[in-house]
């Protein structure tokens, strides 16, 4: 019998990044007693690592933007599989939820008359990013950990301390959800969340949070992949976590590789460049000095993208009268060209193309614009940006896939469950535009803190929690210190495999055979986790983490695998060799795994038919390149 620490908490937020501290933001505001549990320190997620912007449509830099816009660019970009309802909730709010950034205290950079600037990104029509140089993730954490600083302020002067309504726990891990068993949450009856078992990272002693609700707000999965983006807490555990409780995943193929991370030297592969190099006036070269993208404009994009350089050059100045640069398509379209440039043999010394915007920009305007990027290329590859190329290739850096949640109040399909942020799926189909998350985070971080709040003020009594399902909770994270048998595996071997596995087989071009291959790998890995063995004890252990982390890892990627290999198209940031066009049998079509007592299962839903006010926002010509035939003649049979 271990000792362990407990909490008892009306919400629960698992992740203090965008998503997580909006929603808890929320929920205290509610005015119900808020614990946010985060893996690493408090002000280190992701959301940090954000550069470019947050997209909203405000219309400071050209009038003409509208939420309109913005919905039809993010349902373009996603290649029509967005969950609609979503798309419409981000491009109407995303400007109010800026500007109550502002009021928290955030500084955006400015126009010259004083409104929040606004950059160019890929596939938004309009100059859409509100940002702060290339920092721009790092203003949005300070602003919220203020906010939430202020409201600690209020409730000590209302009840004396600090912590009353809103606590963080910091390099604290979450590892099980836990499911009432009594039936006594009310109306939801059995089954529904009751609160979340986890250890503390330093200490490795364990804590039980018992709490009607849970907000999963865990962010991405990249680190399963080789080469990525990711930090190393992007596991998937709130992907996993939701998949054992029950819930529903969607849209696990799509996993998007950004055009530009670095590819030299070898220890920062991966690392992020911008897209804002692009944005603001970078360009794309091959080892011949050619700006290949103009070979890779697809025909459903044809008609919005400049097919000379002079008509590109022209777009920066003048964006009304000439059509944008082909470097800023949508991500998956920029990473497929660079893809096969590389492949054609027309790639860099190491393997990538040439991203320069040393030739395009004045010195200072790139060292002002883009300070962190000539930061990272001085101190980590010994390139001056301002003077020469940058080596550029593909790197893992989204999931599009996540928790299946009702649009409006965040909800998954297990009662008291609650899911924002990218661990949510949905809101950006098969592929998200750049700045789409900053926004998707404070949306729907809100939207998930107050859905909760709603549900824990229905509630008639609070779920229990089981003692013996806490017990099993405990002894199964210690299971790497108590390996089954004599046969001993390294986490870190483990991981490294799974990561080249994913990488090599279930990558940026896939093939029916080699996901194959991968799903006969990942089983053979989840055998070999069964014995996972580390050594010491639960003090600051970062190899037992690695080994509790592993088994979300590897369940994850099974689902990305599955859903890979089912989807018999390339759509978004899901491209195969095998079936290389969009197919119209797989337009409507999501997929959803929920894990069975056989393993992971998928299973086809049809996506529901979009609102026909939004419908109406699309040229039928344009819906056209994208709708199966009798979807068209079911909706649009007039005006077609
Ligand atoms: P995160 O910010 O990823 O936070 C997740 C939180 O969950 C962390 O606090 C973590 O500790 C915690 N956590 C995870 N697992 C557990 C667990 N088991 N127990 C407890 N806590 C846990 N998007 C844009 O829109 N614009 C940009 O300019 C942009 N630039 C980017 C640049 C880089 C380098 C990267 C990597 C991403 C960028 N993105 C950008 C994407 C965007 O930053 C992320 O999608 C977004 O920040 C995710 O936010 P989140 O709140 O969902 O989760």
């Amino acid at each position: 019998n271990v000792e362990i620490e407990r909490h008892e908490y009306d919400v629960v937020v698992i992740g203090a990044g965008g998503a997580g501290l909006r929603a808890a933001i929320e929920t205290r505001s509610a005015g119900l007693r808020t614990a946010v549990v985060c893996k690493s320190l408090f002000g280190k997620a992701h959301t940090v690592m954000a550069e470019g912007g947050i997209a909203a449509s405000m219309g400071n830099v050209n009038s003409r933007d509208d939420w309109q816009v913005h919905f039809r660019d993010t349902m373009r970009g996603g290649k029509f599989l967005n969950n609609w309802r979503m798309a419409e909730l981000h491009a109407r709010e995303a400007p109010q939820r800026v500007w109550e950034l502002e009021t928290y205290g955030a500084l955006f950079d400015r126009t010259p008359d004083g409104r929040i600037s606004q950059r160019n990104f890929g596939g938004h029509e309009y100059p859409r990013l509100a940002h702060v140089g290339d920092r721009t993730g790092l203003e949005l954490i300070r602003t919220l950990q203020q906010k939430i600083v202020s409201l600690q302020q209020e409730d000590h002067a209302e009840f004396g301390d600090y912590e009353a309504r809103i606590k963080v726990f910091q390099e604290c891990t979450v590892t099980e959800l836990l499911k009432d068993s009594s039936g006594a949450g009310g109306p939801q009856g059995a089954g529904a969340v009751s609160g979340a078992f986890g250890y503390w990272r330093e200490s490795g002693r364990y804590v039980l949070f018992d709490a009607p609700a849970v907000i999963l707000a865990t962010g991405g999965i990249g680190k399963s992949f080789k080469v990525t983006s990711n930090s190393w807490e992007y596991t998937g555990d709130g992907h996993a976590l939701a998949l054992r409780a029950g819930a529903s995943l969607i849209n696990m193929e799509f996993v998007q590789f950004h055009p530009t991370g670095m590819v030299w030297p070898p220890s920062v592969k991966g690392i992020l460049v911008t897209e804002s190099v692009r944005g603001d006036g970078g360009v794309l070269r091959n080892s011949e000095g050619r700006r290949f993208m103009f070979d890779y404009i697809p025909e459903v994009f044809k008609d919005n993208y400049a097919d000379s350089e002079a008509e590109a050059d022209r777009w920066y100045d003048d964006p009304d009268n000439n059509r944008r640069p082909p470097e800023l398509l949508p991500r998956d379209e920029v990473a497929r060209a660079i893809n096969n440039e590389v492949k054609e043999g027309r790639g860099s010394e190491h393997g990538g193309v040439f991203l320069d915007v040393a030739t395009r920009l004045p010195a200072e305007t790139i060292t002002k614009r883009l300070p962190s990027m000539h930061h990272q290329f001085k101190e980590l590859a010994d390139v001056d940006i301002t003077a020469e190329s940058m080596e550029v290739g593909p790197t893992c850096h989204y999931v599009m896939g996540g928790v299946e949640v009702e649009p409006d109040t965040a909800a998954s399909r297990v009662p008291g469950l609650f899911a924002a942020g990218e661990v949510a799926g949905g809101m950006h189909g098969s592929n998200r535009l750049g700045g789409n998350s900053l926004s998707d985070l404070l949306v729907f971080g809100r939207r998930a803190g107050a859905g909760a709040a709603g549900y824990v003020q229905g509630l008639s009594a609070r779920p229990s929690i089981r003692p013996s399902d806490v017990d099993a909770a405990a002894v199964r994270a210690a299971d790497p210190f108590n390996p089954v048998d004599g046969r001993s595996e390294n986490p870190y071997a483990l991981h490294s495999e799974l990561q080249q596995a994913m990488n090599d087989l279930v990558g940026i071009i896939r093939r029916g055979e080699e996901m194959r291959e991968a799903l006969d790998r990942l089983r053979e890995l989840v055998g070999r986790a069964e014995h996972l063995e580390v050594e010491g004890n639960r003090q600051f252990n970062p190899g037992w983490h690695l080994a509790i982390d592993l088994r979300n890892m590897l369940l994850v990627s099974e689902c990305v695998a599955r859903a890979a290999l089912l989807r018999t198209e390339s759509r978004g940031g899901h491209t195969r060799d095998d079936h290389p066009t969009m197919e119209a049998r797989w337009r409507r079509k999501l997929l959803v795994c929920r894990q069975s007592e056989n393993g992971v299962e998928v299973t086809e839903q049809q996506q529901v038919p979009m609102r026909p006010d939004l419908l109406e926002l699309f040229k039928p010509e344009e819906l056209r390149k994208y709708y199966a035939e009798d979807e068209l003649s079911d909706v649009h049979a007039k005006e077609l």
